[in-house]
């Protein structure tokens, strides 16, 4: 007779997890990233989504879209370096280079796959002829997102990580480690995804000089958000045309998907020949690249979009901090409750839910252990009557739970 055999060690996980309850478990909208999303017919308030501006829905945005769709069809069917450069790649790159005030940029299939491949290539310890070069070091900000973190591991060079946007150690670390033989990198989330705080650039941007390294920002969260043209935090410390290596995607404000790095002409070259997810990913698709090319317009010709993505995230947060909440560092429209512990920032999430609003929960490995939190995120759409309601459950969730 056959034994039976035992059950695979990573199938025990999931069900240990599935039967303690801790396995996320996704709501299913049965329409778009809106203020109002619709599960099972019913209709949510939603605070959680990255479309900050709206521009999924926007008009403008839309009609470019079916455009291109008309067009170019629903593929690119190569990527970049074989047969998947169209026209409105090129448009879009050299859109978001004067954006960001450098020479070129290099657009990727996703931000993830921007920071893998730009900072992986970036700190290889080969060159392009696959001869060897100066080791790299990275100094790392302790909350720097996973994309970052992944890119980090894949260029097997020393990671050297920062206590959160602590200059002094910033400092002392680079006194430590880095010396005239390495080729030293610090990277920093612009806004931070999960504690909506804003990285000190000026500060870091003045280590990275006086200690010879690059610089390097994402500006996921920043990128329509922040600065006169919404350039990001490089436009909003003024920092414009300073920072060598500046990422972001366009997946969050700008309302589609993919990433991108803007950099100097010699630098951007280099990715496109050094980069994996560059070379071996398919390139962006072209509805998605005209409506990234579309909502960089909207994003100049509606400022008031910025504005009131900005007086949303204020509202919410002077709200909640009344009525005694710990926002954590919260300075934008990502805004933090924190819980603690997993499971009261399980039991906040299913209350919200009950009360008709997705406030989803994030735990290690997104955060720190024992920082679970409601991650809450405002758009432009939301209106001051739905941030009302969402602080008023806000208040009978803590009661319930015992944090204010
Ligand atoms: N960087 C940061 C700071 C992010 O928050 C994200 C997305 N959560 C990414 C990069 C990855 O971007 P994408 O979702 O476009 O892959």
């Amino acid at each position: 007779l056959a034994q039976k055999s035992a059950a695979h060690p990573l199938e025990e996980t999931v069900k240990k997890l599935i039967s303690s309850g801790l396995y996320p478990m996704p709501h299913v909208f049965e329409n778009g990233a809106e203020p109002s999303v619709i599960i099972n017919g019913k209709e949510y308030l939603l605070f959680a989504s990255n479309n900050y501006l709206g521009l999924t829905h926007h008009p403008k945005v839309i009609a470019a879209a079916k455009d291109a769709l008309d067009k170019y069809g629903t593929g690119t069917g190569a990527s970049r370096l074989i047969a998947g450069t169209f026209e409105i790649h090129k448009i879009l790159e050299a859109k978001i280079a004067k954006l960001k005030g450098n020479e070129d940029c290099v657009l990727f299939p996703s931000g993830y796959a921007t920071n893998v491949g730009v900072i992986s290539s970036f700190l290889s310890p080969l060159n392009l002829f696959g001869e060897k070069i100066a080791k790299s070091i990275v100094f790392s900000d302790e909350f720097n997102h996973a994309s970052i973190i992944d890119g980090c591991r894949a260029s097997n060079a020393e990671v050297v990580v920062y206590k959160h946007t602590d200059l002094k150690d910033l400092e002392e670390k680079l006194e430590k480690f880095m010396n005239a033989d390495l080729r030293g990198l610090i990277v920093t989330d612009g806004i931070f995804s999960m504690d909506g705080d804003i990285a000190p650039l000026p500060g870091i941007a003045e280590l990275a000089k006086k200690h010879h390294c690059t610089m390097m920002v994402d500006e996921a969260h920043s990128t329509g958000v922040l600065g006169v043209k919404g350039a990001g935090t490089v436009e909003h410390f003024n920092l414009k045309g300073q920072i060598e290596l500046d990422m972001g995607t366009c997946s969050k404000a700008l309302g589609a998907n993919g990433g991108y790095i803007v950099t100097n002409k010699y630098l951007a070259n280099y990715f496109r020949i050094a980069a994996r997810s560059y070379m071996f990913s398919t390139s962006l698709n072209p509805v998605s690249t005209a409506a990234i090319i579309a909502g960089l317009d909207v994003v100049q010709e509606e400022p008031n979009l910025r504005a009131r993505l900005i007086q949303n995230g204020d509202k919410l947060r002077s709200g909640l901090k009344r009525l005694g909440f710990n926002t954590l560092t919260s300075v934008t429209q990502i805004i933090p409750i924190l819980f603690g512990s997993d499971s009261k920032a399980i039991a906040a999430s299913k209350l919200f839910f009950e009360a008709g609003i997705i406030a989803p929960n994030v735990r290690w490995p997104a955060v720190p252990r024992n920082s679970s939190r409601i991650r809450l995120v405002v758009m432009s759409q939301h209106t001051p009557e739905q941030i009302d309601r969402l602080l008023n459950v806000s208040e009978s969730v803590g009661k319930k739970l015992g944090i204010i």
